[in-house]
């Protein structure tokens, strides 16, 4: 996949469908993949620190998701036309993983969110089967990776606000078994409604 680049961030060009199709690929492979929404306030937070350009682009999927990136892929003539937002991509992946039979684990927002995000998630895709979920304020990160591996999970979502997630899944992505990650931010406070 070429990707386009903004002020040294990368940015992927797939849409929804082509990141699940590449995605289930590397999952089939064994392969770890990481997603990230990028957003212009991200960029300009990047340019001046480095760490952030790098946690990005060591990421597998950067999504598009803003509008002022369209903007500057259409003056720059490249191929990035429609939005992917962090809260459809997750939602995307949850029906992937109800169809495909993967294994989800919700970590964080408050206690109250996250249950109830769980609640409506079980109500609208019936057949997915969140194995674990557990809240964004647990001190004892040791914790928290013993209950996403007992719970054999597919797919984390990892809702802490940015960059706080991003640097939790780098830390901490190959103490799991876990094979796609997504950094969230407020996307369970949107399911939880
Ligand atoms: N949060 C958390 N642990 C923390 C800090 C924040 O679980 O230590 C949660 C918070 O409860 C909220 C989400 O992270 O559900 C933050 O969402 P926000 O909209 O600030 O993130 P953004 O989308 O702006 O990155």
């Amino acid at each position: 996949m070429k990707k386009e680049t903004y002020f040294g961030v990368d940015v992927s060009p797939l849409n929804y469908e082509e990141i699940i199709v590449d995605l289930q690929k590397r999952m089939e492979r064994n392969e770890k993949s990481t997603i990230i929404a990028v957003n212009p306030e991200k960029v300009i937070k990047a340019e001046e620190n480095e760490e952030l350009k790098q946690l990005i682009n060591s990421s597998t999927y950067q999504i598009p998701d803003g509008i002022g990136i369209l903007l500057a892929s259409k003056l720059k003539g490249g191929s990035i036309s429609s939005r992917v937002t962090g809260v459809d991509m997750m939602d995307r992946l949850l029906q992937f993983a109800a169809q495909s039979g993967y294994k989800v684990f919700l970590y964080g927002a408050k206690e109250e969110v996250v249950v109830k995000a769980k609640q409506n998630i079980e109500a609208k895709y019936p057949n997915i089967n969140i194995s674990g979920y557990e809240n964004g304020y647990v001190q004892d990160v040791n914790l928290v990776l013993d209950k996403i591996n007992q719970a054999q999970a597919d797919l984390l979502f990892v809702a802490m606000g940015s960059p706080k997630q991003e640097l939790w899944i780098k830390e901490n992505m190959n103490k799991t078994n876990v094979r796609v990650f997504q950094g969230v931010g407020g996307s369970f406070d949107v399911f939880a409604g």
